[in-house]
This record gives C-alpha cells, sequence and structure tokens, in this order.
C-alpha cells in the first residue's frame, strides 16, 4: 500500500515524501480512507502508531478540497489533553500543510494567552488545543465555534483520566450539530465507550496494534530491589549499559524531581518533565533529551504520554503505575518500529500487588534480575497462576525461557536467578560494581 493509493493530493504525496516516510503505517491505511470519505471515526491506537498522521493528512485534504465562503474561519477543532501533544500535532499539521495554503494555530495552558489570542485573530483553519485554554478563549469571544466541520478528539482516554469530562462536554454543546468526528483512545474502557455513544454517528471502527501485541515485542525485566537503593541502581544500570538516552518513569512529580536531582548529583544529565514544570521547563528538558544533552528524562505517567521520541532504546519503570494498563503505555514507548524494546522495572516489597496486576493484564510472568550488592530484603514471588490461562498463552510463554538479548552478555550488572525455588539470596554482596555471583532463587520465568 502506498500513500497514493490512499488517496491523498500530490500536495500531500509531496509533503509526506519529503518527511521521508515511504510508506502508510497500518493505521494511516485503516483511518485515511473512511476518513475522507467523510465517516466519522473511533480508532483504537497509541502514540508511535502515525496516528496523528492518519487524521492530519485527511484533515488537510478534506479542508483544502472546498474553499470556505470566508477564508482561516475555524473549520477543523483538534483537542488533545496534554500542551505537548498539542504541540507536537500542530507540528504535523505544519509539517504536512507546508504545500498547501491553511493556516494553524495551537492553544494551550500555562504559557501568556496574549501571543494565542493575536494567532487567532490572524484566522485560522485548523486549530489544535487543550480542553482548558479553549474554553477561556471561547469566553473571552477569541474563537468561534460556528464554522467548525471537524472534531478531533485526540487520546479521549486520557481526557478522561485527567479529569476533562465536563470541559470537552461543554465544547461538545458549542460546536455545530452536523459535524465530522474522529476519535482517537489507545484502550475503549467502558466510560470511553459512553463517551463515544453520544459523539460519534455511525463511526468507522479502526484498531490497530492491541496493547498486549505492544508488549509482546518489549524484552522486559523486573529488578526486585529495597525501596532505599533503587536511585543507586538506577544509577548503575546507567553507568554499565552506558545507557545514552533512557526514559524514568515516575509515579509522583514530587519522586520525579528528587530522582533528577539525585542522578546530576551522581553525574549523569537528567531532567524532570511533569504538570508542576512551567512549559518553559519542559519544552527545555524534552529538547535537551532529544539532543542527547540529558541522558534521563524523568517522566510522570501524564507528562509522558504523546512525547514523540522516535525510537527509544530503554525504558525504567522506577516506580510501578497503580493501574496494569499504565504499564503497557509506559513499554509502548520503546521497542517502536519493528526494533526490540527494552523496559526494566525496579519493584520494592510495597510493589508486588502491582506486579501481580501487571503480570495479569500482559499474561507473562517477568524474568527477574538482580544487581550485585542491592539485593533486596524481601522476595518478588512470581504472580499466581494467570486468571486466564490459555493454550496460545502457554505456549507464547515458554518463548520466554529464553534469555533476552543483553541479558547476561556481560552488558548486565547480573543474571537471573536460576529457577531452583523462591529462596531469597543466601548472601549478600556488597560490591557496588562487582560482577555477578551464583544466584539463587525463583527465576520468574512462564511456567
Ligand atoms: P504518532 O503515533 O502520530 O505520534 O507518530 C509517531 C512517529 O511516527 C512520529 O515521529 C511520526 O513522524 C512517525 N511516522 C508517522 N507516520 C509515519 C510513516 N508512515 N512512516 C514512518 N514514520 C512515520
Amino acid at each position: 500500500m502506498t500513500f497514493d493509493e490512499l488517496g491523498l493530493a500530490a500536495p500531500l504525496l509531496r509533503a509526506v515524501k519529503e518527511k521521508g516516510y515511504t510508506e502508510p503505517s497500518p493505521i494511516q491505511v485503516e483511518a485515511i480512507p473512511p476518513v475522507l470519505a467523510g465517516r466519522d471515526i473511533m480508532a483504537a491506537a497509541q502514540t508511535g502508531t502515525g496516528k496523528t498522521a492518519g487524521f492530519v493528512l485527511p484533515i488537510l485534504q478534506l479542508l483544502s478540497a472546498h474553499a470556505p465562503a470566508h477564508p482561516h474561519r475555524t473549520r477543523a477543532l483538534i483537542i488533545t489533553p496534554t500542551r505537548e501533544l498539542a504541540a507536537q500535532v500542530q507540528e504535523s499539521v505544519v509539517t504536512y500543510g507546508k504545500h498547501l495554503p491553511l493556516k494553524s494555530a495551537v492553544v494551550f495552558g500555562g504559557v501568556k494567552i496574549n501571543p494565542q489570542i493575536t494567532a487567532l485573530r490572524k484566522g485560522v483553519d485548523i486549530l489544535v488545543a487543550t480542553p482548558g485554554r479553549l474554553l477561556d478563549l471561547y469566553q473571552q469571544g477569541e474563537v468561534r465555534f460556528n464554522e467548525i466541520e471537524i472534531l478531533v478528539l485526540d487520546e479521549a482516554d486520557r481526557m478522561l483520566d485527567m479529569g476533562f469530562i465536563h470541559d470537552i462536554r461543554r465544547i461538545l454543546k458549542l460546536l455545530p450539530a452536523r459535524r465530522q468526528n474522529l476519535l482517537f483512545s489507545a484502550t475503549f474502557a467502558n466510560e470511553i465507550r459512553q463517551l463515544t455513544r453520544s459523539i460519534l454517528h455511525d463511526p468507522v471502527e479502526v484498531e490497530v496494534s492491541p496493547p498486549n501485541a505492544t508488549a509482546e515485542r518489549v524484552e522486559q525485566w523486573v529488578y526486585p530491589v529495597d525501596k532505599k537503593d533503587k536511585s543507586a541502581v538506577l544509577q548503575q544500570l546507567v553507568k554499565e549499559n552506558d545507557w545514552q538516552q533512557v526514559l524514568v518513569f515516575s509515579r509522583t512529580k514530587h519522586g520525579a524531581n528528587k530522582l533528577a536531582q539525585q542522578l546530576e548529583k551522581a553525574g549523569i544529565n537528567a531532567a524532570a518533565i511533569h504538570g508542576n514544570k512551567s512549559q518553559a521547563a519542559r519544552t527545555k528538558a524534552l529538547a535537551d533529551f532529544k539532543n542527547g544533552k540529558v541522558r534521563v528524562l524523568v517522566a510522570t505517567d501524564i507528562a509522558a504520554r504523546g512525547l514523540d521520541i522516535a525510537q527509544l532504546p530503554q525504558v525504567v519503570n522506577f516506580d510501578l503505575p497503580n493501574v496494569p494498563e499504565d504499564y503497557v503505555h509506559r513499554i509502548g514507548r520503546t521497542g517502536r518500529a519493528g526494533a526490540a524494546g527494552k523496559a526494566y522495572s525496579l519493584v520494592s516489597a510495597d510493589e508486588i500487588k502491582q506486579l501481580n496486576d501487571i503480570e495479569h493484564v500482559i499474561q507473562r510472568h517477568l524474568t527477574r534480575e538482580y544487581v550485585d550488592g542491592f539485593e533486596p530484603d524481601h522476595d518478588v514471588p512470581a504472580s499466581a497462576p494467570m486468571r486466564k490461562p490459555q493454550v496460545h498463552g502457554q505456549a507464547r510463554m515458554q518463548q520466554h525461557h529464553k534469555r533476552p538479548a543483553g541479558a547476561g552478555d556481560g552488558k548486565h550488572t547480573s543474571r537471573g536467578r536460576g529457577s531452583e525455588g523462591h529462596n531469597r539470596p543466601q548472601q549478600r554482596s556488597k560490591r557496588p560494581g562487582g560482577r555477578s555471583r551464583p544466584a539463587l532463587g525463583q527465576g520468574g520465568n512462564s511456567r
């Protein structure tokens, strides 16, 4: 399948070619034709699948196909949960629309409103916005919704998680009833389905890369450690594996700040990114991470969502998320575009329940690894038998008996334990940075 065959017009094909894309991604193949045909769509797709081009390209084509009565009145509205995602989506609008006469703008909170008002007053065809700032601007009479033809709700599940449902409902009431609706969400839990029923008209359902398929592509390890040792273990992993670009997830904003400071102190360039940081600080941290000045970016789940960082070689869960699906989102940040990614989770005694929940959701037991000198006081037993034992699942899990690439090849600080039982380590090696010693205990592999 080529972009040409999807029915895209010449100015868009040129922009796509200049961007270097040779073929459309699966979500683009599935989403572009129905959007061009004017249909509503409900798409299950995560960041990293190419979903942005999946809606931006056909929107640009639809808007350029007929000239409006008044040029540069807002005809397409794209709503995203976070500032970063909004900025990235608008960048895509600019990139793919560079050979078309359409104008766009992005508005989000946390920055001055006046430059946004100035941009809006010049007229825009496509507006990308986060919900709160969009409503502010509407109340100030700076945006009009009466000519909206296309609405996109991007990462709708995250908008609900972040409590934007009331803002979204208020915005929906202000839009013309006759319009095309495109809804993207990583998951379609009940709450989202309810929302879609009230918004979408006879939608085409599009689904690519369900979460479990993502999890399959990523090599994953669990490092049982004492909570107090987590920072030291992370430092050791970064140094010994010579990681140059690693995204580390922290459950809390405070934890993210603290960890970034500890890493800096240890001589590892690090930055934290979360909702309490100013927009300027977040933009700088992301830019420094992308250009290699910052080796470790510590992020909360919400801040990390939608960050466009291509092909991360590895991610680390400094804490496990409370919601297992967030684990799947986190590890989905690595191993993109067919490359095998790696995900490392540091698990302390208080997180065993979260780990068990995760292993149930991904239907897989994760291999336990230990770092010399940091064996924990607690054991992290394998989860209880899977809730949904399946013949297929068994076959799949067998594959994970083999040691993942990289493990035990000298790059890792430690070795996995054998599968002799559930014993705790008999002796503790206190040689930080030392090599592995014979390992004992639960292998943590499938059974
Ligand atoms: P998204 O899921 O929209 O955040 O896109 C993830 C990344 O994939 C972005 O860096 C895009 O530039 C890139 N991308 C989108 N479409 C394609 C494509 N057809 N071929 C290669 N890369 C793409």
